[in-house]
């Protein structure tokens, strides 16, 4: 171990626990320990696989209030949102749980014999996850790794690793044997970088910046790893005139400032057609007004800090660009690492502020004329994660869902992630997909054996 890790509490700037900082002798050990427990556990009888999971999600229920607790400290996340965070990893393990038994092959007609095909697992996964939903993120990767045979190191962010730690010890306590899921706290370069480099590492499924996405899939070519990377995003809120603008307004707020807008998923551009803008911003104020930000174990509280001060630095960097500030609710006073939610309206389509993801509470309000335009705005960006629009116009709501170039979209709805949906990025919002039956693809390798039959 190379010293300790000052994992701090968001909201007071205290040290919340130091935990050993691990480096890249750590991480070749919990690589070594999960190539070890790899034959036994990919030879585990599937319905055994499957009830070892069931066994862990409700070890993971049974904690679920104290998971929340640290994950709404250490994240400065609201209480209420941590434990619905907490309910969709205990969900995620319950949806993959079905998956070893079902992992199911073909039989394909040919000449001479049978062909059937396989899923085998990959080998030793390496998983690399950022601190906006730390255990929630983790649990998309480890849940559909394991159950398709992997074992697993998992990289938490430095900022946030202590709901990964207590995760490790839970799947022990459950009965997951030593060595299947390795968990190392440490920085990026060291630990993640080892785990992109490994020989014994087959494939790295990474969540976290752009920029650092690109890094990783440079480093993952010397060994071809298997890579799939979910990235950042700039997405797209598209409200028609036609639509019910009180409904679409009370929904920006959470869709922009949910987590504090530190959410890749953050409809962060709100695109409103021309004519509905002066309703819409009218419709918008109050809520901006009355959102609670605060301490994040209050029930009542909304939204809280900002991850760090090199954050709320970085967010408020976008206020100096001259884009008008049409809304800015309140905030707490120091300490701790708060901004108020912030609206711009209306904003430049050169704005760097409406071309970079901003990941923190700013929205920028633009205004479009017509269908065409709506789309052309909405996919003038590099990213493409997720997305809505708001009409009443079901067959407009469809041409506009299927022209937008985004991976996940949502109508006269603000949401993205569901367990049994999958998710994941067009363009340079990331490779690949998580959750839904899909992510089982992206944890195991298709092969093809032939039997030959003739005499
Ligand atoms: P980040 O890219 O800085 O870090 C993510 C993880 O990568 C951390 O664990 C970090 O330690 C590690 N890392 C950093 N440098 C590395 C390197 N050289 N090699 C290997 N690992 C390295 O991201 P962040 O600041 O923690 O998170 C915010 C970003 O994550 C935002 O851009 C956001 O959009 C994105 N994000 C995407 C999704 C999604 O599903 N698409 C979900 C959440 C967050």
């Amino acid at each position: 171990m190379t010293g300790t890790l000052e994992v701090l509490e968001p909201a007071t700037e205290a040290v919340l626990e130091e935990v050993p900082r691990a480096g890249v002798e750590e991480t070749d050990a919990a690589v070594a320990r999960a190539r070890a427990a790899l034959p036994p556990w990919r030879a585990m009888a599937p319905a055994d696989r499957a009830r070892l999971l069931h066994r862990l999600a409700d070890a993971l229920e049974s904690e679920r209030e104290q998971l929340a607790v640290l994950e709404a400290r250490n994240a400065g996340k609201p209480i209420g949102d941590a434990r619905g965070e907490m309910g969709m990893v205990v969900d995620t393990f319950r949806y993959y749980a079905g998956a070893p038994e079902r992992l199911l092959g073909d039989t394909i007609p040919v000449a001479g014999g049978v062909a059937m095909t396989f899923r085998e697992p990959l080998g030793v996964v390496g998983l690399i996850v950022p601190w906006n939903f730390p255990l929630t993120i983790a649990a998309w990767k480890l849940a559909p790794a394991l159950a398709a045979g992997n074992t697993v190191v998992l990289k938490p962010a430095e900022l946030t690793p202590l709901t990964a730690l207590r995760f490790e010890q839970i799947a022990l306590e459950a009965g997951v044997p030593e060595g299947v899921v390795g968990v190392v706290a440490g920085p990026g370069r060291s630990c993640g970088q080892r785990l992109v480099e490994h020989p014994h590492v087959a494939k790295v499924a990474f969540t976290g910046s752009t920029e650092v996405g690109r890094g990783i899939a440079a480093g993952a070519a010397s060994t071809i790893k298997r890579v799939t990377l979910e990235l950042g995003g700039k997405s797209a809120n598209v409200v028609f005139a036609d639509a019910d603008i009180e409904r679409a307004a009370a929904a920006a707020l959470p869709a922009a400032f949910g987590n504090a807008g530190q959410d890749c998923c953050a409809r962060s551009r709100i695109l409103v057609e021309r004519s509905a803008m002066e309703d819409f911003l009218a419709a918008l104020e109050p809520h901006v007004n009355a959102l609670r930000v605060g301490d994040p174990l209050d029930e009542s509280t909304e939204m809280g800090p900002l991850i760090s001060a090199g954050q709320r630095e970085s967010v408020a960097s976008y206020l100096e660009d001259g884009a008008p500030v049409a809304m800015r609710g309140s905030a707490p006073d120091g300490p701790g690492y708060w901004f108020p939610p912030t609206v711009l309206a209306p904003v430049e389509r050169e704005a760097r502020a409406a071309a970079e993801e901003i990941f923190g509470p700013i929205a920028c309000v633009m205004p479009f004329d017509g269908e065409a335009d709506a789309v052309a705005l909405a996919n003038d960006t590099i990213y493409g994660l997720s997305g809505s629009v708001w009409t009443r116009d079901g067959a407009r709501a469809l041409r506009v869902a299927r022209a937008i170039e985004t991976g996940v979209l949502s109508i006269n709805s603000n949401t993205s992630v569901r367990v049994a949906t999958p998710f994941g990025g067009f363009k340079q919002s990331g490779v690949g997909r998580e959750l839904g039956p899909h992510a089982l693809d992206h944890y195991s390798e298709l092969k093809s054996v032939y039997y030959a039959t003739d005499e």
